[in-house]
């Protein structure tokens, strides 16, 4: 098999820049990692990508490839050729280190914003409804405003780390079957900060940080749902070396409301009426979350007949106006009937026709069959 044009195995062309070159192996080397695709040339490809790479990205390779292409006289790259399988060291953890866990790290002193909090805030059904200022108090972490920040001892600054000379990281190579690979640690030392603090500061004991409780005070719109997110700008953790403070996020729980649901922007509550009532239609009073309502039940009422009360629900969050309020309505059958009551239902029973209900009842059971037995 005739070897592949490394530009054309990584995708680019040839004047393209070392980041464009670097930005396309990090995402084919993603793509055919042995661990990740399960395709049978993916291991292939993977060595292919990688050895282009190598190249490529050696500024005395990429000179000599881009002089004799795949003859060169040097004989520099082709390592690895073997195909030996993988080496058990050079696992997905290590890769994923050198790809994606070194580039914050390369400047650690480069101001870096804060990290975003969330707060998970409760609150009474009505006050999802109507909206609601409330105080909330956030443990978070402060700059330190003594050292502002440095972790030093006030009058004193933090010292270069001699182990990484201040770049906050050490470098480990190992040699795979795929070459060299520079695999990039956190600085001991000093953390990862490349700096370290010969006295450091009492107050926050040279983190340079102090854990603080802050009182927020949150508006709370009228008509916001359940599992909703409030940004609060700027409230979240302090940046780092000067970064932006980091955002919080209240995350809202409606506690449930003992009558009402909520269906969107509509209200819904069950309405229990009486069998009298549901017959001979009446208007009754329905609670609203803001008071009563009168709601005229019609004779003949089904239970499960849904009304609906317009502008009774809640405002909407988005747009103007507010939903319904939805009754639906229960016929409550009575129990613990005097012998007066029974006697009034018999004679009530009796009215209706004993053998019109007889009728019904055959054609339904007769009708129940049919369907049972598929006719
Ligand atoms: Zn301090
Ligand atoms: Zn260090």
């Amino acid at each position: 098999m005739s070897k592949r044009d490394f530009y054309e195995v990584l995708g680019v062309g040839r004047n393209a820049s070392d980041d464009e070159i670097r930005k396309a192996y990090r995402k084919l080397a993603r793509k055919y990692h042995p661990d990740v695709n399960k395709d049978t040339d993916a291991e292939q490809k993977f060595k292919e990508v990688k050895e282009a790479y190598e190249v490529l990205s050696d500024p005395q390779k990429k000179a000599n490839y881009d002089r004799f292409g795949h003859a060169d006289p040097t004989g520099g790259f082709g390592g690895g050729g073997g195909g030996a399988g993988f080496d058990a060291d050079f696992g997905f953890g290590d890769i994923f280190d050198m790809f994606f866990g070194g580039g914050r790290r390369n400047n650690p002193n480069a101001p870096r914003q804060g990290a975003d909090l969330e707060y998970r805030l409760q609150i009474e059904f009505k006050d999802a409804v109507y909206g609601k200022t409330v105080d909330v108090v956030i443990p978070r972490t402060e700059t330190c405003d003594q050292c502002h920040g440095s972790g030093a001892k006030p009058g004193t600054k933090p010292e270069t780390c001699s182990v990484c000379q201040g770049s906050g990281q050490t470098e480990v190579v190992q040699n795979t079957p795929f070459g060299r690979v520079v695999n990039r640690r956190i600085c001991h030392a000093c953390n990862g900060t490349g700096q370290l603090i010969r006295e450091k500061c009492t107050n926050c004991s040279g983190q340079g940080q102090v854990k603080k409780k802050k009182k927020i005070n949150v508006k709370i719109p009228a008509g916001i749902h359940e599992g909703a997110q409030l940004r609060v700008s700027g409230e979240g953790e302090p940046g780092v070396n000067g970064g932006p403070p980091g955002d919080l996020y209240i995350t809202i729980y409606v506690k449930p409301h003992e009558f009402f649901t909520r269906d969107g922007d509509d209200l819904t509550c069950e309405l229990p009426i009486t069998f009298g009532q549901a017959a001979l239609g009446d208007e009754v009073i329905v609670p609203t979350l803001n008071g009563r309502a009168r709601l005229k039940v019609p004779a003949g009422t089904q239970t499960g007949t849904e009304f609906r009360l317009q502008g009774k629900g809640v405002p909407r969050l988005r747009g103007y106006g507010e939903g319904d309020l939805r009754v639906k309505v229960r016929v409550v059958t009575p129990t613990k009937l005097t012998e007066e009551q029974k006697e009034a239902l018999r004679k009530f029973s009796r009215l209706c026709g004993e053998y019109i209900n007889q009728e019904q009842s055959n054609n339904f059971f007769d009708k129940m069959k049919q369907a049972f037995r598929g006719e």
